[in-house]
């Protein structure tokens, strides 16, 4: 959580930059005080498991960020965290199939498909690579995470703000895929 805080500050104007091309230019900012808020909360604390890290970064976001990134990324945290249960130590596979379990959460509540021009667009290859790798190569998640946001740019927005623009949000990468992506990067950093 403290790699993502990292992250979402250093890459905040990138992220607000592409959301003004497509939304509005709130994403960066959102981002940041979320995970900010994350941050501050764990530097009091540390809960004694992954899962209840994951679970409390979660409710965090949803109470922290209005936009509709905030709901998003804290079911994903939230049923990721839930679904590793109290366990002390995590392996790779649970940690595969606890994030495919928090993404489907995401689909569920935001009701988008793939190829939507979504957060999910980066989420699920990166989410795929790992279970393929059984778990155990967080680069490759990264990897992919990287190239589902980047093809994004070519994808009809479907679902969210950018939804609104219909074919001229064509050519721009989405700001939710981009901030995934940095996500998976900052769980590759602090876990591979
Ligand atoms: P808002 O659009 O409310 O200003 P943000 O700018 O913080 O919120 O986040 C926008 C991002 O949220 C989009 O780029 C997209 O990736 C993601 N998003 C929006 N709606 C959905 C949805 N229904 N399902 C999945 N992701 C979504
Ligand atoms: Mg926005
Ligand atoms: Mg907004």
């Amino acid at each position: 959580m403290r790699a993502a805080a990292d992250a979402v500050d250093r890459e905040a104007d990138r992220l607000t930059e592409l959301d003004s091309a497509i939304g509005d230019a709130d994403h960066g900012g959102n981002m940041r005080r979320g995970f900010e808020a994350v941050r501050s909360e764990l530097d009091e604390g540390v809960p004694a498991t992954p899962g209840s890290v994951l679970m409390t970064a979660g409710r965090k976001l949803v109470s922290t960020v209005g936009g509709a990134s905030g709901p998003l990324y804290g079911t994903l945290l939230r049923r990721t965290g839930k679904t590793l249960g109290d366990a002390e130590v995590v392996t790779g596979e649970e940690l595969a199939g606890a994030l495919s379990a928090g993404i489907d959460a995401v689909a569920q509540l935001g009701g988008a498909n793939a190829g939507d021009k979504t957060m999910l667009d980066a989420l699920r290859p990166a989410a795929d690579a790992l279970a393929d790798s059984g778990g155990k190569d967080l680069r490759a998640a990264r990897t992919a995470a990287e190239k589902g946001a980047e093809d994004t740019t070519g994808l009809q927005a479907r679902k969210g703000r950018a939804s609104y623009l219909g074919e001229r949000s064509i050519g721009h990468q989405d700001p939710g895929a981009a901030s995934a992506a940095l996500l998976m990067a900052a769980l590759a950093e602090a876990g591979g």
